[in-house]
């Protein structure tokens, strides 16, 4: 860890916290208490986040100060996000989340080691920097982003590492949408296990 305050979780680099309405995956269509946590090292070139990569720009939080802004909006669903949230340890974060009675949902790309608990878990792996250890086994959804053709292979090689029960879903990356959205249509209709997932955030002009 190069930031040894950040150690144990008690205090997190919140690069920014706000209340909207979850546009991707299974979960669109939700309002939630957006947490995104600063650092990523996994580098995606078309990263919509990529003022977030550096925690170091970023306070170090007390979770008591980002839970108690998540109770002063009426919907109880967070998502943890990033950044890579997994970067740091989560387990003081959501046991606090869970003491107040909140939904956690964690967008991760499971490139680092596990830690907190969910109630739901979108796991969004990248060729770059895969994931590691058993985050597939606990995916409720694994959702991929299609950049370009070779991208649906890399959703079938991460398909067969989850459980029967995960959701999947496949994402055009946004600047390639008009180039890979009429192959994202014709791949699911002839793969039907798959959903499509679209940043419908992008759509409505919210975070
Ligand atoms: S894993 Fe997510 S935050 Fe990190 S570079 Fe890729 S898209 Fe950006």
């Amino acid at each position: 860890m190069k930031f040894p305050e950040l150690s144990d979780g008690a205090l997190l680099p919140l690069a920014e916290s706000f209340y909207t309405i979850q546009g991707e995956g299974f979960n669109t269509g939700k309002a939630a208490f957006f947490i995104r946590l600063g650092g990523c090292d996994v580098g995606c070139s078309w990263c919509d986040a990529k003022e977030t990569w550096n925690p170091s720009l970023y306070p170090p939080t007390p979770i008591e100060n980002i839970v108690n802004e998540a109770l002063s909006f009426k919907a109880k669903s967070i998502v943890i996000t990033g950044g890579e949230p997994l970067s740091y340890p989560l387990d003081k974060l959501c046991t606090l989340l869970k003491k107040n009675d909140l939904e956690i949902f964690l967008e991760t790309s499971g490139s680092h080691p596990y830690s907190g608990r969910f109630d739901w878990i979108c796991l969004s792996p990248k060729k770059k920097k895969p994931p590691i250890g058993n985050i597939h086994q606990m995916a409720s959804e694994l959702k991929v982003i299609i950049e370009q053709e070779d991208d649906f292979l890399w959703a079938e090689e991460n398909k067969k590492l989850v459980p029967a029960s995960c959701l999947l879903f496949l994402q055009p990356e946004w600047s390639k949408r008009d180039v890979m959205m009429p192959k994202i249509v014709e791949y699911i209709k002839s793969h039907p296990e798959w959903r499509v997932s679209l940043q419908t955030h992008k759509y409505m002009n919210i975070p």
